[in-house]
């Protein structure tokens, strides 16, 4: 087979560099990037840039472009409404596709009796909505969430985010009404570190936070991840999700998963909190839904979503028509092409290779996943489990060098994680974790 990547050093390229500076006085200093890379077009799970460099992604827009980059036949599904139709606002009119969507996710999403749905443009929007919702239903103000949680950049849901140094610092006062418990997250659990049995003693942080923080007749919502994203791709265990759901039944609590990055195949199911059996009451979801296209979607319990007032909800873009259109020719191929099951696929190649680094390489502490989203964890050696700052930087850069796109993540900002396009060819998977390895190899040393 012949190789995917075709990159020609010293990148960036003059083309590319070009690019870059006028980026650079154009553009807010505070927006990071993770590569160089100025892209130019980009198909299925490679990505050419603008001096004709051709690198593997291993990011897919963060969990995005789960059907890969441009499929054709979202292309021409974008092609064709926006020919008839590109705007209206869902406040001025109807018109079929938004419909149509609404009625695809209240079928999708496995949550038992009748559901409905709320779009808006963008993952940080679909929360606030969520909160509202919950809020409205509960008559309650406040909100639960997580240590490690990140569900938008916006000042509500920055409130909700963990994360202080990179994501909130100088950026408050934040919303009220808040109150954060630790994440189920075993590598650097307190009680158990990952090494002996769990007992879940972490659920008790949560029980404890309903006598010491808040009482739980004044919490309106919960919201978690069921796998951790920015937080380092950490899934929470299934029985611990399973208590939650019970703890929010005994005290009226609403339930919201965000599904944001997790959903729409990554893990192997439609949406990462079906491997727990757990129903919540409202699932948040944006990035896959529409293959690239800005789209968030809030997708519940009818009478949550019904709650507010009418005209309480309300957005000029969201639920575009063209968007719309892309998101139900997204789900059509994911559905047609079994994703789930390619997710899990490409999850055990990937975890099997993980797996075998960790034991060679002492600056690996952990690596895990569910389904296609995965992320190794750096320290600084065997057993010392000091977050390992500047070795996803290095793979990062090293990766870049060599044509593989990738992306940190972590609490402490010290792993690599890979969300691969679920259209990723067997041969560009290997060719990729190839190249991902030997960039760890030269960061090991
Ligand atoms: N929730 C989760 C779990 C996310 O991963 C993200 C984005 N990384 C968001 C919410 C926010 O989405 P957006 O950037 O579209 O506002």
């Amino acid at each position: 087979m012949m190789p995917t990547i075709h990159v020609r050093p010293p990148l960036p390229g003059p083309k590319s560099q070009a690019i870059l500076a006028r980026r650079d006085a154009a553009v807010s200093k505070a927006s990071f990037r993770s590569t160089p890379v100025v892209a130019a077009s980009a198909h299925g799970a490679a990505v050419t840039d603008v001096d004709g460099n051709t690198f593997l992604d291993f990011t897919a827009g963060i969990g995005t472009l789960n059907v890969g980059h441009t499929p054709a036949e979202v292309v021409e599904a974008i092609r064709s409404q926006a020919g008839d139709l590109i705007h209206l606002c869902a406040i001025v009119g109807s018109y079929e596709p938004y419909i149509a969507l609404a009625e695809k996710l209240n079928a999708l999403v496995p949550i038992s009796g009748p559901k409905k749905t709320f779009l808006s443009n963008s993952g940080a929007e679909a929360v606030e909505t969520a909160i509202k919702m919950a809020r409205a239903y509960t008559g309650r103000p406040a909100i639960i969430t997580y240590e490690g949680a990140y569900h938008g950049r916006t000042l509500l849901t920055l409130s909700l985010t963990s994360k202080y140094a990179l994501f909130k610092k100088g950026f408050g006062p934040f919303a009220p009404e808040i109150y954060r418990v630790p994440y189920p997250y075993s590598y650097r659990c307190p009680h158990c570190r990952n090494e002996g049995v769990c007992n879940l003693t972490c659920f008790e942080d949560l029980e404890r936070a309903l006598i010491t923080q808040i009482d739980p007749s004044a919490v309106a919502a919960l919201i978690i991840e069921p796998v951790q994203g920015e937080g380092g791709f950490i899934p929470a265990s299934y029985e611990y999700l399973r208590k939650v759901r019970a703890l929010c039944d005994k005290h009226g609590i609403v339930l919201i998963v965000d599904e944001v990055q997790a959903g729409f195949c990554r893990t192997g199911r439609w949406f990462s909190f079906e491997h727990s059996g757990i129903e919540p009451d409202l699932v948040v979801m944006a990035k896959s839904l529409a293959a690239g296209m800005p789209l968030a979607a809030v997708t519940g319990r009818a009478e949550i979503v019904d709650a507010p007032h009418l005209g309480g909800l309300g957005s000029t873009f969201g639920g575009n028509p063209v968007a719309c259109a892309a998101a139900l020719k997204a789900i059509e191929i994911m559905e047609r092409d079994n994703l789930n099951q390619r997710a899990e696929q490409i999850g055990e190649i990937t975890m099997a290779h993980f797996r075998r680094w960790k034991e060679k390489y002492p600056i690996i502490g952990d690596v895990r996943g569910l389904g296609a989203m995965t992320a190794i964890e750096f320290v600084q050696g065997r057993n010392d489990r000091t977050p390992n700052t500047e070795a996803p930087l290095k793979v990062v850069a090293e990766a870049y060098q060599r044509g593989l796109l990738l992306i940190r993540a972590g609490l402490y900002s010290n792993g690599v994680r890979t969300l691969v396009p679920l259209v990723i060819t067997d041969e560009q998977l290997e060719e990729g974790l190839g190249v991902l390895e030997e960039a760890i190899g030269v960061v090991a040393g």
